[in-house]
């Protein structure tokens, strides 16, 4: 492992809070110690507080923050001769932990300190770093972890059994640190968990960490078992949607709430899915304990998959929040399902989510084979697990969180999303928790918004193909499919009927109809799976009910859609699936409506621009902000029990009324 101290870089940090935080961020840098939240450091300074008085302050690691990104305002400081004393009771519940830390620290408004700050008190050195290196992790999740632990280490490192995180952890590794410390000590291994190095320097404290895990490093390369062996997988499924979107509907049922499933199809991920062994070797309980995987056989898809549920600190907060019962909600939700043919599928209330426990369960991958690479797998029992989830519980418990989003778990697919009522449309649906898939013929999709849960898609929706690829892409993306948003459609320029060739009407009702009977084919056996049943919203036209000269092939075809959606109503209804109408008129703040254009509309009015702008009877504009405002009302619980309704969006037209 590579030492990343930078002697110009860390000039940069002056004093020891600062220096802290520089070999914090260093650490964070290397995934392999750290990865997503997981590790935590620490440094004891002297301060006078506010009455003259010197006291020994530990500055250790806060909740919420990450090591990669950490600054001095992520540390809690807390009264260390407090922490110490602490380490000396026979026994203090998560509850009374957790409260001792907080009412001890010395700013109210830092985060709450690590569930590891006792341990990081009782270590008399000032720096101390903590992480769950994979390769001492891998070591340690074996049969004869503990003999090779002793082999690779000698007397440099005191051993620590594994004991959950919290209290007894610390009580533990007080006594048996100060029974088993000499001065040679340079560091501490927790078996099942990760290793702590110490110094008087950051510097010091750093560079003993790398090398302690350099030393696992190097055993296990010089065992084979460095590398981890991926063969080459079998990959024949052309079609998984419907296999994707039973299975997300089933996990979302276990659940209670909608839940994304992600799936990576990847040459690693597949290969591991598809081990003989896969029972065994994944049935075994987490790799380490603060990524807790939780494993179950669940029956889905009349197959018997290996599940996991995997915890990750980030759910807390809505899992619990959300649930009565919180314990009921999260012994139901897999996290972590792995299939021969999907390969592994990752489940979470957002694409962020989602991403982590993808990120968390390709590295457990690495480490239970690394430790196969050893001899054999073996990692905590089902007792310990429960133990980690019961704290962490206690943890949420103390936490205030708001609700998850409406859409939350769920997925939209929005069709001509690039520009205007599209655009606004797939911008409502992100910002209110769903993941979106945009599909336009314009380029410029793919890169529309930089969120995890959006994904763009050039596609031309008048191609029967490249459609049905799209929808097989946002199933294997998120899972299925929750909510169709039909808004792609053209409208050519004013031509009368004389002049109105066939070419023309034919490519305007192969785009404003043709195009979307082909999408609500494909999407209907994902829409029927939805778990909080599906939703189609067509962006019709203030033309359908009032239309003008000029627009006859426009006109017609969205006249002709109207139809198509009123009988999907009918269709559908048996299948729980609403389809609803939005119609706007005079939405001006699209690509085709420039400054140009509105001049000269309204010069032809003899009106000024703001009122042709609002040539309405309520005398207001209408955005395309405002649209998408609709359409996802008419997606949420207010529109629950309609369908085939037709509702303008128009501001009072005396045509339409
Ligand atoms: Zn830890």
């Amino acid at each position: 492992m590579q030492n990343l101290w930078n002697d110009q870089e860390a000039a940069q940090f002056t004093d020891d809070l600062a220096l802290r935080v520089y070999t914090s961020r260093l650490l964070g840098r290397e995934k392999t110690l750290v990865l997503h939240g997981g590790g935590n450091t620490s440094v004891k300074i002297r301060s006078t507080n506010i009455l003259g008085e010197e006291e020994d302050i530990l500055h250790v690691k806060g909740s919420g923050w990450d090591l990669e990104t950490i600054e001095a305002a992520g540390f809690s400081p807390v009264r260390l001769a407090h922490l110490v004393a602490l380490a000396g009771l026979p026994e203090l519940n998560d509850i009374q932990m957790v409260n001792e830390l907080r009412t001890h620290m010395t700013l109210a408004s830092a985060p709450t300190p690590s569930v590891e700050a006792i341990l990081h008190a009782i270590i008399p050195y000032k720096y101390v770093d903590h992480t769950h290196a994979d390769a001492v992790v891998s070591i340690t999740n074996t049969r004869d972890g503990l003999q090779r632990i002793q082999e690779i280490y000698g007397e440099d490192v005191v051993i620590i059994p594994y004991v959950m995180p919290g209290f007894d952890l610390a009580r533990t590794c007080h006594e048996i640190y100060g029974r088993d410390a000499t001065g040679k000590t340079i560091g501490m291994i927790l078996m099942n968990h990760g290793v702590f190095s110490f110094g008087d320097t950051a510097r010091t404290s750093y560079d003993r960490m790398i090398e302690l895990v350099s030393r696992a490093e190097d055993y296990l390369a010089a065992h084979k078992a460095w590398q981890p062996a991926y063969p080459a997988p079998r990959d024949e499924a052309d079609r998984l949607r419907e296999d994707i979107a039973n299975l997300r509907r089933d996990a979302s049922r276990e659940a209670g709430f909608p839940l994304l499933l992600m799936t990576h199809r990847d040459e690693k991920c597949l290969s591991f899915a598809q081990r003989d062994d896969l029972e065994k070797i994944s049935q075994q309980g987490p790799a380490t304990p603060d990524h807790v995987i939780r494993t179950k056989r669940i029956p889905l898809l009349g197959r018997d998959i290996a599940a996991y549920s995997q915890e990750y600190q980030a759910y807390f907060d809505t899992y619990a929040h959300q649930a009565r019962d919180p314990k009921t909600i999260l012994d139901r939700a897999p996290r972590v399902i792995l299939d021969a043919e999907l390969g592994m599928c990752t489940l979470g209330r957002s694409a962020r989510d989602a991403n982590i426990v993808a990120d968390i369960y390709r590295q457990t991958m690495d480490t239970i084979l690394r430790a196969e690479g050893l001899g054999g797998y073996q990692a905590l029992p089902a007792r310990d697990i429960f133990d980690v989830e019961y704290w962490d519980l206690e943890q949420a418990k103390l936490k205030k969180g708001g609700n998850p989003p409406p859409f939350a778990g769920e997925i939209a697919l929005v069709t001509g999303a690039a520009s205007g009522i599209g655009k606004a449309c797939a911008g409502q649906l992100l910002s209110q928790g769903a993941a979106v898939v945009g599909l336009d013929i314009d380029p410029a999709i793919e890169g529309l918004f930089d969120h995890p849960g959006f994904l763009g898609l050039a596609c031309d929706v008048t191609e029967t193909a490249a459609v049905s690829a799209a929808i097989e892409t946002c199933a294997r993306t998120f899972g299925g499919l929750d909510m169709l948003i039909l808004n792609a459609g053209i409208f050519p320029a004013s031509r009368p009927i004389d002049a109105l060739d066939k070419s023309l009407w034919n490519k305007v009702f192969s785009i404003n109809l043709d195009a979307n009977l082909d999408i609500m084919r494909e999407c209907h056996p994902l829409l029927r799976l939805a778990p909080r049943n599906g939703r189609v919203v067509i962006i019709g036209s203030k033309n359908v009910a009032a239309p003008g000269p000029g627009a006859a092939a426009y006109s017609a075809s969205k006249a002709a859609l109207k139809q198509l959606a009123r009988v999907a109503a009918l269709e559908w209804g048996g299948d729980g699936i609403r389809i609803n109408s939005v119609h706007p008129d005079a939405v001006f703040d699209t690509g085709i409506w420039s400054d140009e254009i509105l001049r000269s509309r309204a010069e032809h009015y003899g009106l000024s621009v703001e009122e042709y702008k609002t040539k309405n009877l309520l005398k207001t504009a209408i955005t395309s902000h405002d649209v998408a405002a609709l359409v996802a009302a008419m997606c949420g619980p207010l529109f629950a029990k309609t369908t085939g309704a037709q509702i303008p969006i128009d501001g009072g037209n005396e045509r339409v009324i």
